[in-house]
């Protein structure tokens, strides 16, 4: 797989990394394997992995301000 900005090379790496689900709520995933490009630094988040953090994302009250989710616990 090659980065989609700049076709450099990608790294596969573990991060943590928020996402913003509604106006107020925001959702920090911690330990998302992900891709970074060597090139650029752009994130690429695999479907397999999207999916897996939606069903995550799912179970978030929508009242949350910000919560802090373990992925791959
Ligand atoms: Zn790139």
């Amino acid at each position: 797989m090659k980065c989609h900005l700049c076709g450099g090379g990608l790294k596969a790496i573990v991060t943590d990394m928020p996402f913003k689900l509604s106006r107020k709520t925001i959702v920090i995933l911690k330990e998302l394997p992900v891709s970074q490009c060597e090139g650029c630094g752009e994130f690429l988040i695999e479907d397999s992995v999207m999916e897996r953090a939606e069903s995550i994302f799912e179970k978030v009250d929508e009242a949350t301000e910000i919560k802090i989710v373990q992925y791959a616990a």
